[in-house]
């Protein structure tokens, strides 16, 4: 630890480089998880992929008209296989993620599930949620009635003792889970955490792996893991209905008009075609013949992703540059280096997060709220921010970067003297 006349210079150092940053008036946003549009341009073709006289799938079906409740065979073959699932357990749905999410668990608190008729809504009714974690996720299942119960996480998945205690509370009804490249932190599920995780004990019989595959096929590097074949983990440890899988296109075509994908073990599929097919006829199927058009086979996917990984790697690399450049030395903070993903986690001094985000907003650098990555918006230890590199420039993701490191120095070294 510096001697205190040391740590006061640097206090003064660290506030005239804060300063300086701010008088430079800028509007840069690392808030939001979207894509920037050039990964957007890369889709284009998708939007003339079906025209008015060109609307059959290739096993012939009219995609102009009602039906299908699965969605098209040829995309569900598409995905199957870089999501890890067999085709005929993969339902290709509408445009978001999340609304085969709220779905599934509405149709669990109102029916009961696959392996349990009791629904889940009857009692009281909790979600175990790793954090830091996806503030979507929380909100959701807390506007469903859940509550919301935080588990810590190390950089192989949730931290399993913790889980299983919790798990003895037969309210207990399921985990969220981002298994690859997590929002926010980036980091991607163990094959051995997900084998404990399938096979952990609960006291609700129908607990579930809310596993959400939402960066599934979005590396950054060549060098990567692979998706894990969860449904079989969970069938190997003898609870073949445990894992809901979720996935969509947001990210690899156009955000909010992909298609999304939900698959599960046998009973589950039918158990959520049982449930759909009274809520929707079908899907929209002349998007997801564009989709299929678009990319061909699973390498179409494949190649696609390199391109977008082109785009936004550099801008991951500018922020983890700018974070060991202005805090490695001194080790201010830590911070995850994902290998894919959309998030970088970066964890302050206890106590500080709020400050950093308040000062780094006052001097132009938006960033997302302190607390976010928490169920019910809090962060205990006030240390978690989420950084989204995609959406801006690669000139503004250096530039906020630069902002984010000169905040967090003087905010530490306030609180060093403090
Ligand atoms: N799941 C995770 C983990 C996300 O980060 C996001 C978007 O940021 C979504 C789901 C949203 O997916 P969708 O657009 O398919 O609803």
């Amino acid at each position: 630890m510096s001697a205190p006349s040391d740590l006061s210079s640097k206090l003064d150092e660290a506030s005239a480089a804060y300063e300086e940053f701010a008088s430079r008036g800028l509007a840069l946003d690392i808030t939001r998880g979207k894509p920037a549009p050039e990964q957007l341009d890369l889709a284009a073709d998708l939007l003339t992929a079906v025209s008015g006289d060109d609307f059959r799938t290739p096993g012939g079906v009219d995609t102009r008209n009602y039906g299908g409740l699965d969605g098209l065979i040829e995309l569900r073959e598409i995905f199957a296989p870089l999501l890890k699932v067999p085709a005929d357990q993969l339902l290709a749905g509408g445009n978001a993620s999340l609304t085969f999410m709220t779905q599934a668990l509405t149709f669990a608190l109102m029916h009961g599930t696959a392996v349990d008729d009791r629904p889940w809504g009857q009692g009281p009714h909790k979600l175990l949620c790793p954090v830091p974690g996806y503030d979507r996720h929380f909100t959701l299942a807390e506007s469903l009635g859940f509550e919301l119960l935080t588990i810590p996480m190390d950089d192989e998945g949730p931290i399993i003792s913790e889980a299983q205690r919790l798990a003895e509370d037969p309210a207990v009804k399921g985990m969220w889970l981002v298994p690859m490249y997590s929002n926010p932190t980036g980091i991607t599920v163990t094959e051995a955490r997900a084998r404990e995780l399938a096979a952990m004990p609960t006291a609700a019989p129908d607990f579930t792996l809310l596993w959400d595959n939402a960066y599934g096929v979005h590396h950054l590097r060549e060098d990567h893991p692979d998706n894990l074949d969860i449904l079989s983990l969970c069938a190997e440890a003898g609870h073949p209905e445990r894992a809901w899988v979720f996935a969509s296109t947001s990210k690899i075509t156009h955000a909010g008009a992909g298609v999304s994908f939900f698959a599960g073990g046998p009973a589950t599929v039918d158990w959520m075609r049982a449930n759909l097919g009274k809520v929707a006829i079908g899907p929209d199927k002349i998007n997801q013949l564009r989709h299929v058009r678009f990319f061909s086979d699973p390498a179409g996917v494949e190649a696609h992703m390199r391109k977008h990984a082109e785009i936004v790697a550099p801008k991951f690399d500018a922020v983890l540059k700018a974070l060991e450049d202005g805090l490695g030395a001194e080790e201010l903070a830590q911070w995850t280096s994902p290998d894919g993903g959309y998030f970088i986690t970066l964890t302050t001094m206890e106590g500080i997060a709020d400050r950093v985000v308040k000062l780094a907003g006052e001097a132009g650098v938006k960033l997302t709220p302190a607390g976010a990555t928490h169920p019910y918006g809090l962060d205990p230890d006030n240390n978690i921010i989420r950084i989204a590199p995609t959406m801006p420039t690669l000139d503004e993701v250096e530039l906020a970067a630069q902002g984010l490191v000169a905040c967090v120095r003087l905010a530490s070294y306030e609180k060093l003297l403090a």
